[in-house]
C-alpha cells in the first residue's frame, strides 16, 4: 500500500503551477523583474521542492524571513540571491557574510553593525587603497506606515544627513511594504508610495522594491524595479474583491473512513454541538485539526465529495470531522470515496473565510501528517 492510501488523506502541491503563476505575475511587472518570497517554508509547501522551481522558471532573488531560513535555502541554490527581511539580529554578521546572504537591514543600529563588519573585513586593502574596499550587499527597508519594520523616518533623516553610515556597503535594494495592498481602493496605498518615492530620493540610488502580490495588481505605479510576491505564487487570489487570476497550487482531499444512519434528535461529534433534524446520514473523514483542518471550520466549512458540496457538522476533531451526505446517494457517499477539502469546488481562500481567516494562514498551517504528493516539477 502507497503511503498515500495508507493516510487517506492526500496534499497534492502543484509545482508547476508554482511556475505558471511566477510567470503569469513577471508578465505583469513593469519592466518584468520580479523575486520571490519563500519565508515560512515557501509558505508551508516545502522549500526543498518549490525554490528549485522557481529557480528555473527565472527568480534570481529569494526573500526569507530569517537567518537560518537562508542558511537553509543557500544550500539548495548556491547562485541565487537571497534576502533575510527579519534583518541583522546582533552577533549574526559573520553568518550572513559567510552564506553569502543580503541583510535587509531594518534600522540604524543594522546599518552600524553591517557596515563595521564590512569595513573591519575591507581593511588590509582599504589602508592601501580606498577604493579597493571589499563592499558587502545590503537591502535597506523604510517604513512607509506599517509601523512593524524598517527605517521610522527620523532615521531616514539621519541617514540622509550621513550617508557615510553605509560606507563599506554596496546598497542593493531600497524597499518597503504595503499595509493594504488587497484592498484596492484603500488611501493609505496612494500614501506609502508617495512617501516611499520621497524617503528614498534622500538615500543614494538603488533599485526601489514596494510591490507584494497584491501590489503587483495596484498596477504599474506600484511597481518600482524588483516585485516581490509570496503568496500568488501558491495559488491564493492576490485580489480579493475579483476572480482569483491564479492558477490553483494546493489540493487536499481525504476519503471518507466511515458513515451511519442518523435519526431526528440524534447528535454528532464533542459537545453534541450538532443536532440532527430529519433522518439522514453522516459520513466521517480522517483529517482534524492537527492536520490544518482549523477548528473554526466546524459547522461552517463545506466539503464536497464527487463536486457534490456537503456541509461539515459538529465540531472538527484533532484528527476527524463530519459530513452530513444526507442529499447524496449511498454510492456517492461510500466509505473509500474521496472528499475534497481544500481545493477543486472549495477554493482556498473560501475555505480561508469560512475559518474567518486567510489563505496565508491556511497554507502554512497545513499539515505534516497525510502524505506530500508533488506534481508538474518539470513545468
Ligand atoms: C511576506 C512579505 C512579502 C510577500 O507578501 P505576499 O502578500 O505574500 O505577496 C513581501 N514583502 C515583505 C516585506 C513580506 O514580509
Amino acid at each position: 500500500m502507497s503511503p498515500s492510501d495508507r493516510a487517506g488523506v492526500v496534499l497534492t502541491i502543484d509545482l508547476g503551477a508554482i511556475a505558471r503563476n511566477y510567470r503569469l505575475l513577471r508578465k505583469r511587472v513593469r519592466g518584468g523583474r520580479c523575486a520571490v518570497v519563500v519565508k515560512a517554508n515557501a509558505y508551508g509547501l516545502g522549500v526543498a521542492r518549490v525554490a528549485p522551481v522557481l529557480a528555473r522558471a527565472g527568480s534570481r532573488t529569494f526573500f526569507v524571513a530569517t537567518l537560518d531560513e537562508g542558511v537553509e535555502l543557500r544550500g539548495l541554490l548556491p547562485d541565487a540571491e537571497v534576502a533575510v527581511l527579519n534583518g541583522l539580529q546582533p552577533g549574526c554578521e559573520a553568518e550572513f557574510a559567510a552564506h553569502n546572504l543580503v541583510p535587509v537591514l531594518n534600522d540604524l543600529g543594522q546599518i552600524e553593525r553591517w557596515g563595521a563588519f564590512a569595513r573591519a573585513r575591507g581593511e588590509p586593502d582599504a589602508v592601501i587603497h580606498l577604493d579597493a574596499m571589499i563592499h558587502l550587499d545590503a537591502m535597506i527597508h523604510l517604513d512607509t506606515g506599517m509601523n512593524r519594520l524598517g527605517l521610522p523616518p527620523d532615521e531616514v533623516d539621519r541617514l540622509a544627513a550621513e550617508p557615510e553610515r553605509l560606507r563599506g556597503l554596496r546598497l542593493g535594494l531600497v524597499m518597503s511594504h504595503l499595509a493594504c495592498a488587497e484592498q484596492r481602493d484603500n488611501p493609505m496605498n496612494a500614501a506609502q508610495r508617495a512617501l516611499f518615492i520621497a524617503q528614498r530620493k534622500r538615500l543614494p540610488p538603488a533599485p526601489a522594491s514596494f510591490a507584494n502580490s497584491s501590489g503587483i495588481f495596484l498596477g504599474p505605479d506600484y511597481h518600482f524595479d524588483l516585485a516581490r510576491p509570496g503568496v500568488a505564487l501558491y495559488g491564493v487570489n492576490p485580489t480579493p474583491e475579483a476572480p482569483n487570476p491564479m492558477a490553483e497550487v494546493v489540493r487536499l482531499q481525504g476519503k471518507i473512513i466511515q458513515s451511519r444512519d442518523v435519526d431526528r434528535g440524534q447528535t454528532v461529534g464533542y459537545g453534541a454541538a450538532h443536532r440532527i433534524g430529519a433522518p439522514g446520514r453522516i459520513a466521517t473523514v480522517a483529517v482534524g485539526y492537527a492536520d490544518g483542518y482549523a477548528r473554526s471550520l466546524g459547522t461552517r466549512a463545506f466539503a464536497a465529495v464527487g463536486g457534490a458540496k456537503v456541509p461539515v457538522v459538529g465540531r472538527v476533531s484533532m484528527d476527524l470531522i463530519t459530513l452530513d451526505v444526507s442529499a447524496l446517494s449511498a454510492d456517492q457517499a461510500r466509505t473509500g470515496a474521496t472528499v475534497d477539502l481544500i481545493g477543486g469546488a472549495c477554493p482556498i481562500d473560501e475555505v480561508a473565510a469560512w475559518s474567518g481567516t486567510i489563505g496565508y494562514e491556511i497554507l502554512t498551517s497545513l499539515g505534516h501528517r497525510y502524505a506530500r504528493r508533488y506534481v508538474g516539477g518539470g513545468a
